[in-house]
């Protein structure tokens, strides 16, 4: 309960006047003088159920609005004495807020009529209800809880168990200008102002931070530092040579990153770092280095890919180069044939293959390895945490690469991803031409069937996404299969159009992409299997139907399919929703094309825990800090759990003994997520 934070205040220091009040954002106290529903109906619209709540306090009137919530009327009674706040505006001359925050402040009064004329009287006599003059904090609850008994309840809570000692080191405190433990329990709940409020926040937050940065901190020094890991040899001759056969130099951060990565492959502890990099920022080539590192250094690697289209992409960029520079690779997945597949195993176990390219086949227990060092997985979040530690155990300590597609915010990667080293690939090698974002309803589709036509006439080609595989499905959407048997006979008769669906065998997924690739397709129309990865420069134009069901990292990461290369491109949003969340989300992709960007978007508009999949343990345990508000926090409680475990991995220290205790008791209760198994 102390740490139940509230999601608002009401400040009742600062009411206005009913009648002095001016529009804008208010909290006012009244008298219900009338409470009134009715019904509007709209030509050819749904109808609108309208509440209406008016309170008077001899000074003015004031209405609240509430549309659609029928139920309001039975909350309020005439008589009673309301707070609300929010926006005052005019409407036909009188003063109003929609869907005002309400607080009952005198419930069931002793004048149960209270006139108009008795209002001024009725107010004044409220302040005795003790609401008056003081902040009260809004906490959220759950049906059956009123806020009025929530709030008594923490108050209880507060009197009786908000005398705690203080955990934080004084160093941190004075450094940090941090509050009190246990003034800020109090505050946060019942502050006599905002301001100490704010700092009440802060405190709290910093704490759960600092937690959080400890476990991180505690379990990257483990993994890294109390582990015995392969040294690798950074500059071998694979290394060098592939260096030598590249078509292209490296762009700064690639170079960065491949700098980042051999350092820790060459040091005597397991690497465990992240590759962050929009589409096409050249991650493919970053971790070929790292794969040739570990061939030069006798040891074998493994990348996989959660798609077989992926999987088969590497093998189809790298495995020339390897080749060239006499590395010996493979690839394997679900639809290798039965004896190559004996084989590859066989040369694997003998140490013959360095490289092993593949899917989740490769986590099958007879896929094993003389001596694996070093484990790549691409899109990381599309594998569990079980298959990640799959992966990783089927060598001994080897160094850990996982790369990411999705721009993740700043302040995540230091939280949920806060024990792995991240790199960062920022800027394009092949700045692409750029894409311009459409946004279009179904009534105008036309426009965005004509844009293909022209992309095709110029001998371009196409994508149509689709959200669903087949009409199966009780959602609403459209279907990639009757989309493509409609568009091919209709439409499109005069193109060459295919379609591609997760359902598809793996080898069918191959042979589509591989035509496409060749040109040999206009238009592609497909499920989000194309999402990632595939890379066909000649595609300058994305249709996306009922783009609505996607998320913002999704839709981005689907329109950088095209305008990557020399071409521009295209991309056309098709969705009829009213959503507002989807239309925020279109607005986003209109307004920019910064990954990061909308990643921090993405993660205000969803949350954490939407973005973090299996990854969320210590992160969805946080309260009071927000991750999408509190970067300047994050950094401050990071930089301080790692110097601390950096001085004292054990935190030995006398003044760090209760910290001790705290961090203790949460590393049994989190068996937060380890790559290392
Ligand atoms: P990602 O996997 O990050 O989406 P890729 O590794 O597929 O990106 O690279 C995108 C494209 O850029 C590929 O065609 C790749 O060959 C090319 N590329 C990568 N690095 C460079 C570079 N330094 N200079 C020129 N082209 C590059
Ligand atoms: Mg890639």
């Amino acid at each position: 309960m102390l740490y139940h934070a509230p999601y608002r205040y009401l400040d009742l220091t600062n009411t206005s006047k009913l009648g002095p009040v001016q529009p804008g954002e208010a909290t006012v106290v009244g008298i219900v003088y009338e409470v009134n529903k009715r019904i509007a109906r709209r030509p050819g619209r749904k109808q609108l159920t309208i509440t209406e709540v008016t309170l008077v306090d001899g000074t003015g009137t004031l209405i609240g609005v509430w549309f659609n919530q029928p139920w309001v009327e039975k909350s309020y009674r005439k008589g009673q004495t309301l707070a609300f706040s929010g926006d005052i505006k005019y409407r036909s001359g009188l003063k109003q807020i929609i869907q005002p925050f309400v607080e009952k402040i005198v419930d069931d009064p002793d004048t149960e009529a209270a006139s108009e004329a008795g209002a001024a009287e009725c107010v004044q006599s409220s302040t005795d209800s003790g609401h008056m003059g003081k902040i009260l904090p809004v906490h959220s609850t759950t049906e059956g809880l009123s806020v009025g008994w929530l709030r008594r309840l923490i108050a209880a809570a507060v009197d009786d168990y908000a005398q705690v000692s203080e955990y934080l080191p004084a160093a941190i405190t004075k450094a940090r200008a941090l509050a009190p433990y246990s003034w800020a329990l109090h505050k946060l709940h019942f502050p006599a102002h905002l301001e100490e409020a704010h700092l009440a926040r802060r405190r709290l937050a910093y704490g759960e931070l600092l937690d959080l940065q400890l476990l991180m901190a505690r379990r990257r020094h483990r993994m890294t530092r109390e582990t015995a890991g392969h040294t690798h040899i950074a500059l071998g001759p694979k290394h060098q040579a592939l260096g030598e056969n590249l078509p292209f130099s490296l762009t700064k951060d690639q170079e960065q990153a491949v700098a980042e990565i051999l350092d820790d492959m060459a040091a005597p502890y397991p690497m465990q770092r992240l590759l962050l990099g929009d589409v096409g920022t050249g991650k493919t080539v970053v971790a070929a280095y790292a794969l040739a590192v570990a061939a030069d250094s006798e040891g074998q690697a493994a990348m996989m890919a959660p798609t077989e289209v992926l999987a088969q992409q590497y093998a189809k960029k790298l495995g020339p180069l390897f080749d060239d520079i006499n590395l010996k690779w493979g690839l394997l997945t679900g639809s290798t044939p039965k004896d190559e597949r004996a084989l590859l195993l066989e040369q694997l176990k003998l140490g013959e293959v360095q490289v092993l390219f593949g899917t989740h086949a490769l986590l099958e227990s007879d896929v094993q390895f003389k001596q694996m060092t070093l484990a790549i997985v691409d899109e990381q979040h599309r594998f569990g945490v079980q298959q990640r530690k799959t992966l990783h155990s089927k060598g001994e300590a080897a160094d850990v690469l996982v790369m990411s597609a999705t721009p993740i915010p700043r302040t995540l990667t230091l939280t949920a991803f806060g024990d792995l080293a991240a790199s960062y690939l920022r800027a394009r090698p092949i700045a692409g031409a750029g894409i311009t974002t459409k946004k279009i309803t179904f009534s105008k589709i036309a426009q965005a069937y004509d844009a293909v036509h022209a992309a095709v006439k110029t001998g371009h080609q196409a994508y149509i996404v689709c959200a669903l595989v087949d009409e199966s499905s009780k959602v609403e959407a459209q279907s990639a299969v009757q989309t493509m048997e409609e568009l091919a006979v209709g439409e499109f008769s005069n193109c060459k159009v295919e379609v591609l669906t997760g359902r598809m065998r793996p080898a069918e997924k191959a042979r589509i992409m591989e035509r496409f690739r060749a040109g040999e397709i206009d238009i592609l129309v497909s499920t989000t299997v194309i999402e990632v990865g595939v890379d066909v420069h000649n595609a300058t134009l994305m249709m996306v139907l009922d783009a609505d069901r996607y998320g913002l990292a999704q839709l981005h990461q689907l329109r950088g399919r095209v305008g990557r290369g020399q071409h521009s491109g295209e991309v056309w949003l098709v969705s009829d929703s009213f959503s507002e969340a989807a239309n925020e989300r279109f607005a986003a992709l209109l307004e920019t094309d910064d990954g990061f960007r909308l990643a921090e978007l993405d993660l205000e508009q969803r949350g954490a825990g939407e973005l973090l999949g299996n990854r969320q343990s210590g992160v969805a345990n946080l309260k009071v800090a927000d991750l999408a508000k509190d970067e300047d926090l994050i950094e401050a409680a990071r930089k301080d759990a790692f110097e601390l475990i950096a001085n004292d991995p054990q935190l030995q220290a006398d003044e760090l003994s209760l910290l001790k205790m705290r961090i203790e008791a949460l590393e049994g209760k989190f068996d937060t997520w380890k790559i290392a198994g």
